[in-house]
């Protein structure tokens, strides 16, 4: 669990009306739209005539595919891909997607977000009839009982749909059989997955519609919840046997995860973050003269803090972009000063000044602390810290790394104790009503479940990050290895 909250992955897909079409390269574009969603691992799988071919492997889109690999991806009509943060299961290139399965009837490949909640029970009951996994991700497991109910299913679309029953918890998934690209979404609907076209034609499938942006493609819509959608030779066809009702979405991909120029279920994210600092304000009003927003996702609403407030909003700090991979942080007095290597103040902007400062979150409250003493260190006069969404309080189990109370500092201490530990005036969190209000132009309903520990579907008793890896005994410690900032920083 580190300082900050990870999504799980970014999905695409494409479906070209020919051969011949350069899909790799359109994935390709989609994945760089998509690379905050991880930045762990990727992928792109194509193909070509009913031949999937793929590549993928550990590191960032840009480093992955080299113009070389790229070509070898050569063209097709159909490609999927990845961008992968492990909410658990190791980093490695086996763990990678997408996974491209061989079976009785040709070849699949499968792309996934989100996160099984009786993945563990799956796994087992496959394991014990025989089935040898060769990752410790959920994906593999899907693709298993996608290809057992193939065995007797008409068609692939059918055997999804069946799979569908036994399947719990989140997933956004991307599938590519030799002649179909379907695209899914679980019942729930907790993660985002929308469907755009091209001006050639083609059909996208992406966790975030910057991904259609990126590749000049029409939004048409999001997926409901529990629908499949079927893209062949013959055209589009939606499956609703699973659709139950409006989704909920979780409303974190709001917050924090989705990129500022996304629409999710219709609404801006831009427009949701700027509203929850209008909220935050109306909750939490307090005499200043600047509002500052932490970058990148506490800038919006740091925007709607001032224009609500009527305080001016400054830029207070700067982003040091270019710290990425190559940053290394030996000892922990390096580590402890890497915050001030990323993030640096403007100092005209905060001297002598009382200063709002706006972040999205406070997992810990050591990077919180870290920042509030910049600013003190650049001679702010006061710092009042709000925050646009409420204290996390329970784990996530639908693909984020929210996993344990013991590491949320909000299950630890009051308001007041956060408060003192960060070296804050005043501290203000958005309420559970006010980050519903955010979004509330968005055609769904939200899982608010780490905020109020209810959530919109049945949860494991016990579920963690490395339950593959403690249960099937490949590794006696949970992963403690690289973890990336959306720079691709390791944490
Ligand atoms: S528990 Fe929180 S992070 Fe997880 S899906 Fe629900 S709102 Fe999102």
């Amino acid at each position: 669990m580190q300082n900050t909250i990870h999504e799980e992955c970014g999905i695409f897909g494409v479906y070209a009306p020919e051969q011949n079409h350069p899909v790799a390269t359109e994935a390709y574009y989609g994945l760089f739209a998509l690379q905050h969603r991880g930045q762990e691992s990727c992928g792109i799988a194509v193909n070509d005539r009913g031949v999937i071919v793929c590549h993928k492997d550990v590191g960032l889109v840009r480093d992955v595919f080299t113009a070389s690999e790229l070509e070898k991806l050569g063209t097709g009509q159909m490609a999927i891909g990845h961008t992968r943060y492990s909410t658990f299961g190791t980093v490695n290139r086996t763990n990678a997607q997408p996974l491209v399965v061989r079976h009785i009837k040709g070849q699949l490949a499968i792309a996934h977000n989100g996160n099984l909640t009786n993945a563990t029970e799956l796994r087992r009951q496959l394991e014990f009839s025989g089935a040898i996994f060769h990752t410790t991700n959920d994906s593999e497991i899907i693709s298993y009982m996608i290809i057992r109910e193939r065995l007797t299913a008409s068609s692939i679309e059918a055997a999804v749909d069946r799979a569908m029953d036994r399947l719990e918890g989140a997933y956004s998934l991307v599938i590519m059989s030799p002649e179909k690209l379907i695209a899914v979404r679980d019942e729930t609907g907790y993660r985002p997955l929308v469907m755009g076209k091209t001006k050639e034609g083609e059909i996208i499938f992406a966790s975030e519609t910057c991904a259609l942006d990126v590749l000049g493609a029409e939004y048409i819509r999001d997926l409901d919840a529990g629908e499949i959608v079927v893209v062949d030779s013959s055209g589009i066809r939606s499956i609703r046997t699973h659709c139950k009702g409006r989704s909920h979405m979780c409303v974190f991909e709001f917050v924090y995860f989705a990129r500022p120029d996304s629409y999710i279920a219709g609404m801006s994210v831009h427009e949701a973050r700027r509203n929850a600092g209008k909220i935050l304000a109306k909750e939490h009003p307090v005499d200043a003269d600047v509002v500052i927003g932490v970058p990148d996702s506490g800038l919006d609403a740091a925007l709607g803090y001032a224009e609500e407030s009527g305080i001016p909003y400054g830029m207070g700090f700067v982003k040091n972009r270019y710290i990425a991979r190559t940053f290394i942080q030996p000892t922990q007095a390096q580590r402890d000063n890497g915050v001030r290597m990323k993030l640096n103040v403007v100092p005209s902007v905060i001297k002598g000044k009382r200063v709002i400062m706006v972040d999205d979150s406070i997992v810990r409250g050591t990077t919180s602390a870290r920042i509030v003493k910049l600013l003190r260190d650049a001679g702010a006069k006061e710092v009042h810290v709000r925050v646009s969404a409420p204290p996390f309080i329970a784990p996530c189990y639908y693909g984020t790394d929210i996993d344990s109370k013991e590491h949320l500092i909000a299950c630890q201490m009051s308001e007041e104790g956060i408060c003192q530990m960060i070296g804050a005036d005043t501290l203000g969190y958005l309420s559970v009503e006010g980050v519903k209000k955010m979004a509330s132009e968005a055609d769904c309903d939200f899982c608010v479940g780490c905020f109020t520990e209810k959530y919109p579907s049945a949860v494991p008793e016990k579920t963690s990050k490395d339950r593959f890896e403690k249960k099937i005994g490949e590794s006696s410690e949970p992963y403690k290895g690289a973890r990336r900032t959306e720079d691709g920083e390791e944490l």
